[in-house]
């Protein structure tokens, strides 16, 4: 029997019509982008013209846009330039970022080019906006970095609401969108954000591609100093068939947005349903409202000696899924998202991530695989 993949918010299969409109830039047209000759202007075009679809559906001027290695440099973008070109000296961020941004605000503070204060979390690990605007005051001006949905639990932020808060206290946003990007749309021209960060592979798009959005009020300088692509702010020759994917990616997602968002909320609500029926032990880790990020379900397990090994035991069973964040599956370092919320917990914890080619079945057989691992060996 095949086995399940429900681990989509680590990495999605790429959709069969993505590789289809990215091998004519594998196979045809091989010019450098900066090239004069046709060659090149061939390549350009391939990349101006995704950086206009991806503009269109974002509702952003392609100027905008610009392409980037993934969302982990998206991240490091947005928080190093922010400090070092905007003198910005305080960044506001919360313990349950991803390491992209927590590591890099921490390795400035570090080098003492900025401080940094993490905004409390409620009781299920939404950010605390009471706190964030007391920390605002404290530190007007400064950059602020929260997640619109948190990889590890789908809690989501309103990305309005904290926006225009950052906003009133003159502070700069960013949000790492890479978990929602192509699963809601996105009017970011009406949106108080700054800058956001999206990656493909995480919507059905080719690995160690992605881009941050700059408002064009942001004015930051180059991030690679090189050539003058990506108009000098990212030197370097372009990944041109990854980012003819990643447009043709986004363009597919958005193309179906609702079709695929009720039918992922559909097994997301399906498996809730059934493990609090088939196995009424397992809780759930953050928010599992309608409001949360639908193709994320964190689910917390008894403890017992299957637990050991759990990621192994249901790899052999036939389900692939993740431990914590994406970045640590495979290792064993514990999620500091589920540390930072619920530090007395010692229970396993496993993040089930569902994509558009998902069935119901898979979850019944899923769920039937977390019984029998469960229920066969007593805690
Ligand atoms: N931010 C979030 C919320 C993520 O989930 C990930 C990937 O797991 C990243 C950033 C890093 O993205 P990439 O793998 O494209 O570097």
């Amino acid at each position: 029997m095949e086995t399940i993949y429900f681990d989509n918010a680590a990495t999605t299969p790429v959709d069969p019509e993505v590789i289809k409109a990215m091998m004519p830039y594998l196979t045809e047209h091989h010019g450098n982008p900066s090239s004069v000759h046709r060659f090149g202007r061939k390549t350009r075009a391939g990349i101006e013209s995704s950086r206009r679809t991806i503009a269109e559906l974002l509702n952003a001027s392609p100027g905008e846009i610009f392409f980037a290695s993934g969302g982990t440099e998206a991240d490091n973008m947005a928080v190093k330039c922010a400090v070092m070109d905007m003198g910005i000296e305080h960044i506001i961020i919360s313990e349950i970022e991803h390491h992209a941004v927590l590591y890099t605000a921490q390795d400035l503070e570090k080098r003492g080019l900025a401080t940094v204060s993490y905004v409390k979390l409620t009781a299920n690990g939404h950010i605390d906006l009471q706190d964030l605007e007391s920390l605002l005051k404290a530190h007007p001006n400064s950059l602020v970095s929260l997640m619109h949905a948190n990889n590890e639990i789908g809690n989501r932020i309103d990305l309005d609401v904290v926006g225009d808060l950052c906003h009133a206290h003159g502070a700069l946003f960013h949000s790492d969108t890479v978990q929602t990007m192509a699963h809601y749309s996105f009017d970011l021209s009406a949106l108080p954000v700054d800058m956001v960060s999206g990656s493909a592979h995480k919507f059905h798009g080719p690995k160690g591609v992605g881009f941050i959005y700059i408002s064009s009020n942001v004015k930051m300088k180059p991030f690679i100093i090189g050539g003058s692509q990506e108009r000098n702010m990212r030197a370097g020759t372009e990944n041109v068939f990854s980012i003819v994917g990643l447009a043709k990616a986004l363009e597919i997602a958005y193309a179906d947005l609702e079709e695929h968002q009720e039918h992922i909320l559909g097994l997301k609500n399906y498996m809730i349903k059934t493990l609090k029926l088939e196995l009424p032990d397992a809780e759930f880790n953050g928010d599992i409202s309608e409001d949360s990020l639908y193709t994320v379900l964190s689910v917390r397990l008894p403890e017992n000696e299957m637990a050991e090994m759990l990621l192994y035991n249901l790899d052999i069973a036939g389900v692939a899924c993740s431990g914590g964040s994406a970045c640590s599956s495979g290792t064993n370092k514990g999620s500091h998202v589920l540390a930072a919320i619920y530090p007395d917990v010692t229970n396993p914890s496993v993040r089930f991530s569902f994509s558009k080619f998902n069935t119901k079945e898979e979850v019944d057989r899923c769920v039937g695989v977390l019984k029998n691992l469960f229920e066969a060996v007593p805690a």
